[in-house]
């Protein structure tokens, strides 16, 4: 909804001399005499004339400006208002919001887009794909936002600079017109298509480079692909990367890390294995005869240049098949004297030792 302060063009603290420049800038460019019989512009000059009509009578206003805030006084609007004001930024009682142009920019908006791509494509680099909605030209107005045959006039509130100066308490703040969005000049009829933007948002699938290395929260910059501001300038395509955790990769600062689970006769009397690279190659080690479990042992020829760990873990059999048990029961037996189990062995009589309570001397 335009308020009246949106068809005058000038803030809602607007001085009456403010007031009665922006109506008579506006009134001359509207006037049915000039415009030449085009309803869109009679339509705007009516609610011109209604809004001036109450604005240049103080108590008219301030009834008017009562009613504003009562229409919308939720606690959200007003913290945004005082933290917009903090930044420069005036969002009047409707919830409308004016960019105050901190950086003097007119650009748009970012897009934010979160990428989730697996460990392998992060370490090693690569390309993958995106669906992201990035605004293109439109095709109705070829981006100009104007309706085919429609013409463009300079704005008169704004004296075709795009921005209103108006006083907040001891400062002079500048805002951007409301009526043109800052471009300096206004469309009597805008595109239909794009609703004056010049521009309409389009899904597509592009393809984003994994910069190899990649750390979880990296964000990829596309600029230009964001949303486009008033004049045409868009912000960026941010791309944040998420990187799902792998079933048995594990990525350290010494290289990537690799869980093997080996059996327990695998660890006791040695093997060859075929253990998997973050490339998806296979290579084979070697397991030594008596390898505890958590050894860990470097690969001697990674297929890349990411150094490779292999760490082994006995995984303990569950002994719920009868011939297996039968075969734990009488290796349990042989366990009794402690014969290949060196530190169990010295474990057991160090703590016998410190366990012992002290000699009594009396
Ligand atoms: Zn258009
Ligand atoms: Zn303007």
């Amino acid at each position: 909804m335009n308020t009246h302060y949106d068809i005058l063009g000038v803030s809602p603290d607007a001085s009456m001399a403010d007031i009665k420049a922006a109506y008579r800038y506006m009134a001359k460019a509207l006037h049915p005499d000039k415009a030449g019989g085009d309803p869109a512009a009679e339509e705007q000059f009516k609610a011109l004339s209604a809004a001036y009509r109450i604005l240049s009578n103080p108590l008219r206003r301030r009834h008017y400006d009562a009613t504003l805030k009562i229409k919308n006084p939720t606690p959200e609007n007003i913290i945004a208002a005082i933290k917009d004001i903090a930044w420069g930024v005036f969002e009047n009682i409707t919830g409308r919001k004016h960019s105050l142009e901190r950086h003097h920019g007119m650009a748009g908006r970012d897009h934010n887009y979160t990428l989730t791509i697996d460990l392998p494509l992060a370490m090693l680099g690569g390309e993958t794909s995106l669906d992201v909605a990035i605004s293109g030209l439109c095709e109705t107005c070829h981006g100009t936002g104007t309706a085919p045959g429609s013409i463009q006039k300079p704005c008169q509130p704004c004296r075709a600079t795009g921005e209103i100066r108006f006083h907040q308490g001891l400062f002079t703040m500048r805002k951007q017109c409301t009526v043109c969005r800052g471009q300096g000049r206004v469309t009597m009829a805008p595109c239909i298509s794009c609703e004056g933007h010049g521009r309409i948002p389009r899904t597509t699938t592009m393809r984003v480079k994994v910069p190899k290395n990649t750390r979880y929260g990296t964000v990829l910059r596309y600029a230009g692909l964001g949303t486009p501001g008033p004049q045409g300038t868009c912000g960026d395509l941010r791309v944040t990367i998420h990187i799902n955790a792998h079933p048995f990769f594990d990525r350290r600062t010494d290289g990537i890390h690799c869980t093997v689970p080996i059996t327990f006769t695998q660890a006791a009397l040695g093997a060859t294995l075929d253990v998997p690279c973050i490339t998806g190659e296979m290579r084979t080690i070697q397991i030594q005869p008596g390898t505890q479990s958590g050894t860990v042992l470097s690969l001697h020829n990674p297929p890349c240049d990411i150094p490779h760990k292999i760490r082994l873990q006995i995984e303990t059999p569950q002994a719920a098949d009868p011939q297996l048990r039968e075969i734990l029961e009488s290796l349990k037996n042989m366990e009794q004297n402690l014969v290949g189990y060196p530190r169990v062995n010295n474990f057991k009589k160090s703590s016998l030792e410190r366990g012992r309570p002290a000699k009594q001397n009396h």
